[in-house]
């Protein structure tokens, strides 16, 4: 299907395709066994400035269209879609600090984020809450001119290599963004989390024990930091759809591959089978929906639409299920083989519910894009 990408997109997504193929491969196994992301490669992927695409040049940012970086990472998550999640939240957090920071503290991160020399964190949930904003126990006290803060911060990426994250606390009168260099001695790294999947992924607690952060770190306005989570939250969403496709289409190609090699009394079982057949069709129209439905609100980011919370929400609830089930089937064409770790559909089968229960699970996806649906 043609999208009409311009060239310098095109040139993007075989820029970044290549890199993952040559630099990420080789370290999969690696990391899935030593459960960690090498420092090269973290820096290799930050030296590659895909959280900088789509971000003006005035800060560092490559200048790109917002379909540049869906290519990006719809091509690493090809590859190894645990490679996203670093990239992905210092998106986030430039997407963050590019539109709500004031000018010393976009001078002072945002371009540092941009031209990839430091690493943000961005961090909401807790460990009683990751959907309901109003249980937010971490708090912020005023202390002359600085905030004190006090709370735990749950499954947060980025948590132990972060130079600066994004915090948010209750204050009097709502929530409140607060930017926080993660050498104040306040910044502590709790357990880091193991999850069924993603093992290169670095994600864990942050616990800010008296942390004292001066009025001039606050993100937007004290007491609004709810409008800056809800608007992070449409573009990480939208960009992290770009991981599901991505994971989907790598799980289809090993179905493929798979099916031509296969063979039942000496024919390939593709050939053999109408219903392997059957698999790789639904899975391959369910691929190119999500894709389009991805690109399609790609296309409203570029054109600066900001009324993309029901979309978003609909396109992560559409290309999750997506991913799930195109990661089921391809583990089905591969029968017991496919649950065992000689071949990569088991950890695509694994990583893929990743998106149905982060950056808001896909029943608060519901009640966002029905609650829009009956206004
Ligand atoms: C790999 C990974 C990376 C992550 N990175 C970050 C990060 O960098 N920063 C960060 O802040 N968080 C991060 N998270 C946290 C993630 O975004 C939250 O876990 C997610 O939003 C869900 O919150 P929860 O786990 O607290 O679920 P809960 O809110 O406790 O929900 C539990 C259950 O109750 C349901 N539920 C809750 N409220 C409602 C409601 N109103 N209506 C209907 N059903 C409801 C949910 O759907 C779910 O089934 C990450 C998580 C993972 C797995």
């Amino acid at each position: 299907m043609d999208y009409n990408f311009t060239e310098e997109e095109l040139s993007i997504k075989d820029t970044i395709g290549k890199f993952a193929k040559k630099e990420i491969s080789p370290f999969i196994s690696q990391i899935e066994n030593e459960n960690k992301m090498p420092d090269e490669l973290l820096s290799k992927i930050t030296k590659m400035k895909i959280s900088g695409l789509p971000f003006p040049e005035k800060w560092g940012g490559a200048g790109a269209t917002y379909i540049s970086l869906l290519l990006a990472v719809e091509e690493l998550s090809h590859v190894y879609m645990p490679s996203i999640f670093h990239p992905l939240v210092n998106a986030m957090a430039a997407f963050g600090f590019s539109n709500f920071a004031s000018d010393y503290l976009k001078d002072k991160y945002l371009r540092r984020i941009l031209d990839g020399s430091i690493n943000a964190a961005w961090a909401f949930t807790e460990p009683d809450t990751g959907s309901d904003p109003k249980q937010i126990t971490t708090k912020a006290v005023k202390d002359g001119d600085d905030w004190i803060l006090n709370g735990t911060k749950r499954f947060i990426t980025n948590s132990s290599i972060a130079d600066v994250a994004a915090i948010f606390a209750a204050t009097e009168n709502g929530i409140t963004a607060f930017v926080i260099d993660t050498k104040n001695p306040g910044y502590k790294i709790g357990r880091r989390e193991k999850f069924l999947a993603f093992a290169g992924s670095d994600n864990g607690d942050v616990i800010l024990e008296n942390a004292r952060v001066p009025a001039k770190n606050v993100l937007g306005k004290v007491g609004r930091g709810f409008e800056i989570l809800l608007a992070v939250e449409v573009f990480a969403k939208v960009t992290a759809c770009a991981g599901n496709i991505g994971l989907a289409q790598s799980a289809l190609d090993h179905a493929v591959k798979y099916a031509k090699e296969k063979t039942h009394r000496g024919t390939p079982i593709g050939t053999k089978f109408q219903m392997t057949q059957w698999l790789i069709a639904t899975m391959a129209s369910n691929v190119a929906a999500s894709r389009s439905f991805l690109y399609s609100v790609g296309a409203k980011m570029d054109k600066g639409d900001k009324n993309l919370a029901a979309e978003s929400a609909l396109l992560k609830i559409f290309t999750g299920k997506c991913a799930r089930e195109v990661a089921s089937d391809a583990v089905q064409v591969h029968g017991a083989y496919g649950i065992t770790s000689e071949f990569p559909v088991e950890r695509l089968y694994r990583e893929s519910k990743f998106s149905e229960v982060v950056l808001g699970t896909n029943e608060i996806q519901r009640v966002i894009a029905a609650s829009a649906l009956l206004r």
